[in-house]
């Protein structure tokens, strides 16, 4: 049995995991110390989404700027790849490979919690489709990361009667800016004082927030001179997600749904494990009537 918090952040993209988790994966690191171990696992290898890049020189630049944020963060940084051991070229559509892989990369890493995207339940709401796919593939391997010889055609082995139990993970799902205004949460962490680190974490991925997405965005968005203006930007960002969200808008914070897609927790349990927890008596007690119905 693997010992200590074994976290695993699923998503599709370079530079996800910063808007979404890096805070909370850092408060978890600084309560546990060594006891926690944090992994990511990026589905695609980002080569597209570039406008004056090949997408071969992308690729690299992305895959380097995730190395270094996990460097500052701590945390292991994976690719994911496919049965044929390639990275994945994007994540529009869900294939088998897709699925297989990642229950390969779940059952192989064992995490005690499992973050991905969320899927909307408003049919209005925006989408990311590399977002939702993955999201989508982590709800449908679920079930499946006990079942041994699930993916056997992709994940030969040389024995059929022997196989390694593997516990399911508690799933939840982070906040969704491509979802915005049709994002709930069950579960928020004050992330304040991991707020500098989350700055600079973000802030490797250069290609991203200073190159693609001010282009993409054509003049919402300007590039930015540097850390310290990043981190106004960053703050900026945090104060929308807690207008929308209905969170104190003076501190950043980051927030969670509870699925039922792997083990169902309890709230006790959650208040157990999870590092800053913000309290409150509401939203805990319609967290605590589904987490029952949900257990059965
Ligand atoms: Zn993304």
């Amino acid at each position: 049995m693997l010992s200590g918090m074994r976290v695993l952040h699923v998503h599709a993209h370079y530079d996800d995991f910063e808007f979404v988790a890096a805070g909370t994966f850092e408060l978890w690191r600084r309560k546990l110390g060594k006891k926690f171990h944090g992994r990511i696992v990026v589905c695609t290898d980002g080569r597209s989404g570039h406008q004056f890049r090949t997408r071969n020189e992308t690729a690299e630049m992305r895959r380097a700027e995730q190395e270094r944020s996990a460097e500052l963060g701590h945390y292991e940084f994976r690719q994911l790849l496919d049965p044929a051991g390639q990275p994945f070229g994007e994540a529009r559509t869900l294939t088998t490979d897709l699925l297989a892989a990642l229950w390969h990369a779940i059952r192989e890493f064992e995490p005690d919690y499992l973050f991905c995207p969320p899927l909307p339940s408003d049919p209005l709401a925006g989408v990311h489709p590399d977002h939702i796919t993955v999201a989508e593939a982590v709800r449908r391997v679920a079930y499946m990361i006990n079942v041994p010889h699930a993916f056997l055609d992709e994940y030969p082995t040389n024995d059929e009667t022997k196989s390694r139990w593997v516990r399911t993970p508690v799933i939840l799902n982070t906040y969704d800016g491509y979802m915005a205004g049709a994002n709930a949460f069950d579960l928020a962490v004050d992330v304040e004082e991991a707020f500098d680190l989350i700055a600079e974490e973000s802030w490797c991925h250069q290609s991203q927030i200073n190159e693609w997405l001010p282009w993409v965005a054509r003049h919402q968005i300007e590039p930015t001179a540097d850390l310290a203006a990043w981190k106004e930007k960053l703050r900026e960002r945090f104060g929308r997600q807690a207008r929308e969200l209905g969170l104190p808008p003076n501190r950043a914070h980051e927030v969670f749904t509870v699925t039922a897609w792997g083990l169902v927790p309890t709230y006790r349990q959650l208040e157990r494990d999870l590092p800053a927890l913000v309290p409150e008596a509401a939203r805990r007690q319609r967290l605590e009537a589904r987490l029952t119905r949900s257990a059965g």
